[in-house]
């Protein structure tokens, strides 16, 4: 029985060596459960700054602990004390744990989570939902937008300087590739106008744009005075200019 609770804690940690899960404590009077994470003392760590050899060090001096998502109704928190290496080009380097963003007192299943949940509702409502602190929440919803040079969303920059969500488009705007815990909840994406989630379709204030096809799904508002092609988006030079509204194109 405890062996598969740790099987599903790991499981849902997304664990692997050298971290493990030491033991799971369940406390019913405080509606919590305590998980115990620790680096196996024969494992050897690349440096995380060179990834040359390192020998340990010991350990950072106090537990951190995270709050991980929920399992069986109970509110988890992770515990662990990292390791510490001595590499000899870097000197003392600080291990960061596999499960959660650098600086951040949540695990990374939790951030996906209340990312998603984020989307849908205020943070308040969300705090609530996700049982959790609602400003303390404010550090997974803050992030920074940047964009290249055509004004397509490129990265979303959290507090710590980790990478939120990075996004690649095709010449036209669909989504070549994506990656980062907040790829799939944050809307503004190509163009930096808003995506609908289930058409896939972005909103340009008068028109919804097809970026698959390449094509807007309705007519021109303006009618001929931005040519005479209704359905054409940016004249087929989307590299070259730009549009606002849905209206018309721009160099
Ligand atoms: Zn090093």
């Amino acid at each position: 029985m405890t062996s598969e609770i740790i099987d599903i804690v790991t499981g849902s940690l997304n664990l692997s060596a050298p971290w493990y899960v030491k033991r799971v404590e369940f406390s019913p009077d405080k509606g919590v459960v305590d998980i115990y994470v620790e680096v196996r003392q024969d494992a050897d760590i690349p440096c995380p700054r060179c990834a040359g050899a390192t020998s340990r060090y010991g350990y950072e001096p106090n537990e951190r602990t995270w709050r991980h998502s929920d399992c069986f109704f109970y509110k988890p928190f992770v515990n662990c004390r990292r390791s510490k290496v001595f590499c000899p080009k870097c000197g003392v380097v600080q291990i960061e744990a596999s499960f959660a963003r650098k600086s951040t007192r949540f695990t990374l299943p939790f951030e996906a989570y209340a990312m998603l949940i984020l989307a849908d509702m205020p943070r308040a409502k969300a705090a609530k939902v996700l049982r959790c602190n609602e400003k303390k929440l404010a550090s997974i919803s803050t992030a920074y937008y940047t964009h290249d040079g055509n004004k397509n969303v490129s990265d979303l920059i959290a507090p710590e300087d980790s990478i939120a969500a990075h996004y690649g488009y095709t010449p036209f705007g669909a989504v070549a590739f994506q990656r980062g815990l907040a790829a799939t909840a944050n809307s503004w994406r190509f163009s930096s106008e808003f995506v609908e989630a289930d058409t896939a379709t972005v909103y340009y204030n008068y028109r919804h744009y097809e970026p698959v096809i390449g094509r807007w799904l309705s007519r021109d508002s303006l009618e001929e005075r931005d040519g005479p092609f209704l359905l054409t988006f940016l004249a087929n030079n989307a590299i070259g200019k730009f549009d606002e509204l849905g209206q018309r194109a721009k160099v």
